[in-house]
């Protein structure tokens, strides 16, 4: 099995999202073309998250698989599913080679018409997963807590129960400031977390990104972030620009402290990953350890 979390750290990989009910397949493979001239570990395809479409989750993975010969990742959810539906899923990414599940309970809508699921916690999704499957499992992770934990203390104690499930590897949700990442991977290797802990970085290039980042994941906002975006945020070149700046600076810092992985959230937006790539390449590969 395909395990590049273990054989070269530390690890470089994308997330990309299915086109939205109204967008094209083919913009969506346009990106993958660019992305994968930048030879990531991995690129990861979200399952129906920010108003995605579901049904093409698999199909893209598949494609990056088998036609651009890049290990994906699918992430699966499985809040409102049945064990038939989650079942189904499972088979069919198996039967279209995908090796690896970003394996999630996804969120609770108010509005959405279905109830919990089979699966009540993403720990059981991948404890089903690692018993009758052979696929490579990735768990998320929240270094400021997920929204409904009621401390970081208590979200770190069910991620422990996540990663005993079968978990080869953590991706965090995105954040601003390092140090809460720091803070977080104390806390996770204290608990006895000890696979590899993703950082998810996302570039804020656009200044209602601002804004939906904080309402979406409750990510705090540092100063000198608030600060580029009320200076730029009238210039879409300059906030560009800026975000690109700020994203590579704490990809540059969290490579010093021996980051076992950066996980770009793409947003699709291959240019912007693209420099922030160029930006960070020369560190990485200077950095990078082949681990039998
Ligand atoms: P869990 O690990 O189940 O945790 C959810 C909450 O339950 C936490 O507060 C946790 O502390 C608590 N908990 C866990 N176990 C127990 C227990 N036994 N008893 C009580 N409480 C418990 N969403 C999508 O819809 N599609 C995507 O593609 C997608 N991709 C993502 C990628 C990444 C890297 C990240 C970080 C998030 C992604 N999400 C996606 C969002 C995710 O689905 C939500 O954050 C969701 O609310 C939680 O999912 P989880 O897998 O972390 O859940």
């Amino acid at each position: 099995m395909n395990n590049a979390f273990e054989k070269m750290l530390p690890n470089f990989s994308f997330e990309i999202f299915p086109p939205k009910r109204t967008g094209s397949l083919e913009s969506v493979y346009g990106t993958v073309d660019a992305l994968a001239s930048l030879h990531p570990d991995l690129i990861s395809v979200t399952y129906g998250a920010g108003g995605s479409n579901r049904d093409n989750t698999i199909e893209i993975a598949s494609t990056i698989q088998n036609r651009y010969m890049l290990p994906a990742v699918a992430h699966l959810t499985c809040v409102g599913s049945s064990l038939e539906q989650t079942d189904a899923l499972l088979a069919e990414l198996k039967e279209k080679g995908v090796r690896t599940i970003l394996a999630l309970r996804g969120d609770r809508r108010a509005d959405a018409d279905f109830g919990d699921g089979y699966f009540k916690h993403a720990a059981e999704l991948v404890a089903h997963i690692k018993k009758n499957y052979d696929f490579r499992v990735l768990g998320a992770c929240y270094p400021e807590k997920h929204p409904e934990a009621p401390s970081l203390e208590a979200d770190i104690a069910h991620l422990k129960e996540k990663v005993d499930a079968g978990v080869d590897a953590l991706i965090t949700q995105l954040f601003l400031n390092n140090d809460d990442f720091y803070r977080f991977r104390d806390l996770a290797q204290k608990a006895g977390i000890n696979v590899p802990i993703i950082a998810g970085i996302m570039p804020i290039t656009q200044a209602s990104m601002l804004d939906k980042v904080v309402s979406l994941c409750g990510a705090s906002v540092p100063p000198a972030v608030r600060r580029f975006v009320d200076a730029y945020g009238h210039n879409a070149e300059a906030i560009r620009e800026a975000g690109i700046a700020y994203a590579a600076s704490q990809i540059v810092d969290l490579l010093a402290s021996g980051v076992e992985g950066i996980h770009i959230y793409s947003m699709n937006k291959a240019g912007v990953t693209r420099q922030i790539a160029q930006n960070i390449h020369g560190i990485l590969y200077s950095l990078r350890v082949k681990k039998s």
